[in-house]
């Protein structure tokens, strides 16, 4: 699809529409819809803006390309005055008392924030059915769940009642709802774009990630949302993506991917036909393709899962009724500390704090968590090996295609084992895209840390390749 951004901002300038409209309809759509998509709209404020902008259009002011574009926020970002519940009972009356970073960012490029989209609570999940405000359905079969943990964010791209959302992905949580609803999503490299004002759930590998039906859109987001951040000490500076350098592809010669990841016995048999068909037109354009080993999914699965509930225990302590929460009176301050907390958080985010405490805790470390980190350095000199090898490495966005609303919710293993192909790029910090071509959930498509670039460039061929 070409960019829904240079399209709308066309309409703008012409005249052919006016911003309000433009933001009423989407409104309107967001507020009818049935998908459970939207925790909270922000109406007050998005017709405001569009007022403004559509004062500068009359005055024949020049307008910046994403001024008056509207997009949707996961309801884990802070954005000064609004409610960020993160989908949970203990965050609903929260109201954030500054802005993030990325989304300033955007703002001061004009863009319009919408809606604050419904995710599993504290993005804990991989269904958006872990959420206090009813599970998100599929955009595409609404039977079906529309995957997570930003599921509400893709939902609303896919339908486009937003012309693009932004997701956070700490294990997959923008690629798999992508490609659950067959959109563009990406995990950029770890720290390209600050973390400041993102709620935290596993903080060395929580990403800002982008949702658009481009990746046209989605460059254009990435560029604005990137950059160094005071605030965010892992954050650093990139240099911006040119459209040009997107549509020339000639440097990617090689390609690889993980022949365990297509053998497992966990994947579907339509997702590995079609995955292995694809591999086949690639080769076809004169690409070499290469197999690799990799550790195993169930390795990276629990690599992931330990490391994860390890940091999630450990953000989360903060969130007991005393500075933020919905604080339930006990009869003394432990006690008013454990109602709150088991009152207020989910039976999924108490199943990860409960883990995480425990891999954590004297006598377990050792064993468990340090282990978990190790593996993570031997996970990450493996791609840096691949990578000496290869341009690309490509790879299903899932074993399957979308579960039936409420059937992961009764096996939070399977549940945590969807995220078999994504967790392991999350772990080495790459930058990782889904996009919606090639399997019936996607393909995701890496590149070396930092190498942003790369990724687009390749989805770029695809598009003209699958
Ligand atoms: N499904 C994974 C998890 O529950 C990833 C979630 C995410 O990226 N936020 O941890």
């Amino acid at each position: 699809m070409e960019s829904q951004i240079k399209k709308i901002h066309q309409q703008l300038v012409s005249k052919q529409i006016t911003c309000t409209a433009l933001v009423q309809e989407k409104l309107e759509l967001l507020k009818q819809n049935t998908y459970n998509s939207v925790n909270s709209l922000l109406d007050t404020l998005a017709l405001d803006l569009a007022a403004k902008v559509d004062a500068k259009i009359a005055n024949d002011e020049e307008i910046g390309l994403l001024e008056g574009i509207p997009f949707g926020i996961k309801d884990v970002y802070m954005v000064q005055g609004t409610y960020t519940t993160a989908s949970s009972d203990l965050l609903k009356k929260y109201k954030s008392a500054y802005t993030a970073t990325a989304i300033q960012k955007l703002l001061d490029a004009g863009a319009i924030p919408l809606v604050k989209e419904n995710c599993d609570s504290f993005g804990h999940g991989s269904s958006s059915e872990n959420t206090i405000f009813g599970a998100v359905k599929n955009a595409i079969n609404p039977e079906l769940v529309s995957g997570g943990s930003s599921g509400g964010s893709a939902v609303n791209v896919a339908k486009e009642y937003t012309v693009f959302s932004i997701g956070g992905d700490t294990g997959g949580s923008v690629r798999q709802p992508a490609g659950y609803n067959n959109i563009y999503g990406l995990k950029p490299s770890y720290g390209r774009i600050s973390r400041y004002g993102l709620m935290a759930y596993a903080s060395s590998t929580d990403c800002v990630g982008p949702l658009a039906k481009s990746i046209e859109d989605i460059r254009i987001v990435l560029n604005v949302m990137s950059g160094k951040d005071g605030r965010d000490q892992t954050s650093y500076v990139s240099e911006e993506i040119s459209e040009a350098s997107v549509l020339e592809s000639k440097e990617i010669k090689t390609v690889g991917y993980f022949k365990n990841f297509i053998e497992s016995e966990a994947i579907a048999p339509q997702v590995k036909a079609d995955f292995l068909a694809s591999i086949e037109k690639i080769k076809a354009k004169g690409i070499e393709v290469k197999e690799l080993d990799f550790f195993k999914s169930d390795t990276l699965v629990s690599t992931y899962y330990t490391l994860a509930m390890a940091e999630t225990a450990s953000n989360l302590s903060r969130l007991d009724g005393t500075n933020y929460g919905n604080r339930i009176e006990g009869e003394n301050l432990k006690d008013t500390y454990s109602i709150t907390r088991s009152e207020n958080f989910s039976e999924e985010t108490k199943r990860r704090i409960v883990g995480g405490n425990q891999v954590l805790s004297q006598g377990f470390s050792d064993a468990i968590y340090l282990k978990g980190l190790a593996l993570r350095d031997q996970i990450s000199a493996n791609f840096d090996k691949d990578f000496k090898e290869v341009d690309v490495i490509l790879s299903p966005v899932t074993p399957a295609s979308p579960p039936k609303i409420g059937d992961s919710l009764n096996d939070p293993l399977a549940m945590y084992l969807s995220d078999a192909y994504t967790v392991g790029f999350s772990l080495g910090q790459l930058p990782t895209l889904t996009v919606p071509q090639g399997t019936v959930t996607g393909m995701q498509v890496t590149a070396a840390k930092n190498n942003d670039a790369t990724v687009l460039k390749f989805a770029n061929f695809l598009k003209d390749t699958l």
